[in-house]
C-alpha cells in the first residue's frame, strides 16, 4: 500500500475537504497513474450528496481522469511508463458474463467495478475516484490518450464523452437524422459536438437563454430556449432522436411529444427523483422511450480516436483542487462552460 493525497467528502452534508487514502501497491497486471487532469461530473455531485443513495464515505468522486503512467505491473503489456492514459467510470468487471464478453462492461451482469463507491475485489472498503494525485488500475481498464489532444481537455471525453457518443452510434445517428439534445452542460456540450460530428442535423434544447451563442458555436444548427411555448410546439413531431442529459427534474413528456413516428428518447441525464411519463404522448407515433449507461472499455478506446481523428475535445474551465465545493455550487445552477478540470498540481500537499 502506498499513501496518496486527495478530497473526500465525509457525509452527505460535509463539503470536500483534504485527506490521505492508501492505494494498492501495483500488481502483476496493474498500470499506476500520476493523475494530472480530472474532470467534474454531475454525478459527483449526486454520489457526493447521497442524492442517489448508497453512497459508501469518505466518498472520493471522479471518473474524468487523465495522467501518466508512472509504473506498469510485470505482467503489463498494453502500456509503458510515461504513456498519456485515461480512466473513466470502470475499474474492472467479472470479464465473462455475456455483457462483458461482449465489449458492454458497463452492463457486467454481477456488475462492474465502479472507479468510485464500489467494493473493493479483496473485499475491504470501496474504490477512490480521481480525485487524488494517483490510482492504481488494471491495464484493461486503462485508455490511451491520443498525442494530439490536450489532456485537460480530453479528460471528460472518459466520461461525458463517450456517455454521449455511445447512444448516438448505437442509434446509428448520422446525416439525414434530426437529432436533439437537452441541456447544455459537460454531456450536453459533447452531445452536440458527437451528433454535428456524425452529420446529423442537431438541435440544442436549453433552459439558459444565455446558452444560445454557445450552442450555436459548439455546432448546433438550432437552438430552442425551452421556455419559450411557441418555439417548442414549433419543433412538434419532427425528431428522430433526442438525448436528454438533464441532471435535475424536469418534463420528458415536453420532448416525446417532439419525436416523429418511431422516434427515439434516450435519456442520459440521471435526476434524483423519478419522472412521471404520460403514456398518451408514448404510444401517438410508436415512441421509443430509452437508457443508457456510459459505454464499454473497448468503444471507449474508439470515441477517443475519433476525438483524435476530428480533433474533438471538450470546453472546459480549469480550476483548483481547493475550488471543487464552488464548483459543485456553480453546476447546481447551469454555471459552467462546460466541464470543470481539476488541475491536480493544485492538490495541497499534507503539512
Ligand atoms: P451538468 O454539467 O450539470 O449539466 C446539466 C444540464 O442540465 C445543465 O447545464 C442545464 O442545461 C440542464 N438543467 C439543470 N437543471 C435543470 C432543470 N431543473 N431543468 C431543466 N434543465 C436543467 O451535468 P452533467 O455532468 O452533464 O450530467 C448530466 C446528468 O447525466 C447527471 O444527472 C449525471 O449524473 C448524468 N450522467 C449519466 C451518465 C450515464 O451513463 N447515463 C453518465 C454521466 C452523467 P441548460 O442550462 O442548457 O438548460
Ligand atoms: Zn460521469
Ligand atoms: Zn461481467
Amino acid at each position: 500500500m502506498f499513501s496518496c493525497t486527495g478530497y473526500a467528502a465525509a457525509s452527505a452534508k460535509a463539503p470536500l475537504a483534504p485527506t490521505t487514502i492508501q492505494r494498492r501497491t501495483t500488481g502483476p497486471t496493474d498500470v499506476r497513474i500520476t493523475i494530472t487532469h480530472c474532470g467534474v461530473c454531475h454525478s459527483d455531485i449526486h454520489t457526493a450528496r447521497n442524492e442517489w443513495r448508497g453512497t459508501l464515505y469518505p466518498c472520493i468522486p471522479g471518473h474524468e481522469i487523465v495522467g501518466h503512467v508512472a509504473e506498469t505491473g510485470a505482467s503489463v503489456t498494453k502500456y509503458k511508463v510515461g504513456d498519456r492514459v485515461g480512466v473513466g467510470c470502470m475499474v474492472d468487471s467479472c470479464r465473462e458474463c455475456p455483457s462483458c464478453k461482449a465489449g458492454l462492461e458497463q452492463y457486467c451482469e454481477p456488475g462492474a467495478r465502479f472507479t468510485y463507491n464500489s467494493p473493493e475485489a479483496n473485499g475491504q472498503g470501496h474504490t477512490f475516484g480521481g480525485y487524488t494525485q494517483s490510482i492504481v488500475v488494471d491495464q484493461d481498464f486503462v485508455l490511451k490518450i491520443p498525442e494530439n489532444l490536450d489532456m485537460a481537455a480530453a479528460a471528460p471525453l472518459l466520461c461525458a464523452g463517450i456517455t454521449t457518443y455511445s447512444p448516438l452510434v448505437h442509434w446509428k445517428i448520422g446525416k439525414g437524422h434530426r437529432v436533439g439534445v437537452v441541456g447544455l452542460g459537460g454531456l450536453g456540450h459533447m452531445g452536440v459536438k458527437f451528433a454535428v460530428a456524425l452529420g446529423a442535423e442537431v438541435t440544442l434544447f436549453t433552459t439558459s437563454a444565455s446558452k444560445v451563442e454557445d450552442g450555436k458555436r459548439l455546432g448546433a444548427h438550432h437552438v430552442v430556449v425551452t421556455k419559450d411555448e411557441n418555439a417548442m410546439k414549433a419543433e412538434a413531431a419532427t425528431y428522430d432522436f433526442i438525448l436528454d442529459c438533464v441532471s435535475a427534474r424536469h418534463d420528458v413528456n415536453a420532448y416525446f411529444r417532439l419525436l416523429r413516428l418511431d422516434g427515439a428518447l434516450v435519456q442520459v441525464g440521471l435526476p434524483e427523483e423519478p419522472l412521471p411519463v404520460e403514456m398518451f404522448s408514448l404510444v401517438h407515433k410508436r415512441r421509443n422511450f430509452a437508457g443508457s449507461l456510459i459505454g464499454g472499455i473497448e468503444e471507449t478506446q474508439k470515441m477517443l480516436d475519433f476525438c483524435g481523428d476530428h480533433n474533438i475535445t471538450c470546453d472546459i474551465e480549469p480550476i483548483r483542487m481547493e475550488d471543487i465545493n464552488t464548483a459543485y455550487e456553480r453546476m447546481l445552477k447551469s454555471d459552467v462552460k462546460y466541464r470543470f478540470v481539476i488541475d491536480m498540481n493544485t492538490m495541497p500537499q499534507p503539512t
